[in-house]
């Protein structure tokens, strides 16, 4: 990040997209342009120190009528660990009916956030 012009950034909490500006000055504190609210500047801070991102996706089941069930992660998980996340979804098989925020799975990727279905299978 260039310390004068800060980085870009779009403000991803709610359905406003504000366009940020942060940068970090030399006393090392970090001043937000651009958001409508006060969660502008805590999502600016997380993404320049920990972004994170909720997770949804879809895990294998054995049921021919359904052989994909939709399922996301109960919170957020950092961005870097999303690859980590999808392979271990990749071995999931989900072989009894579940209903609709059962988890799927526990610990997704050492994070401590579990994985739930997003719809009744
Ligand atoms: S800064 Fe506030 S108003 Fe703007 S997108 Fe983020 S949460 Fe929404």
């Amino acid at each position: 990040m260039n310390s004068k012009e800060g980085k870009e950034l779009i403000c991803i909490v709610c359905p406003n997209g504000c366009r940020l500006n942060a940068a970090m000055g030399e006393d090392g504190q970090l001043s937000v342009t651009g958001n409508k609210c006060k969660r502008g500047e805590k999502f600016a801070q997380a993404e320049l120190t920990n972004p994170t991102r909720s997770l949804t996706t879809t895990v294998r089941t054995s049921f021919s009528t359904m052989p994909w069930l939709p399922v996301r992660t109960d919170g957020e998980i950092p961005k870097k660990l999303i690859g980590d996340a999808l392979k271990e979804l990749q071995s999931v098989l989900i072989e009894k009916n579940l209903r609709c925020g059962e988890v799927v799975l526990t610990d997704l990727a050492g994070t401590g956030i579990n994985v739930i279905a997003a719809s009744d299978l």
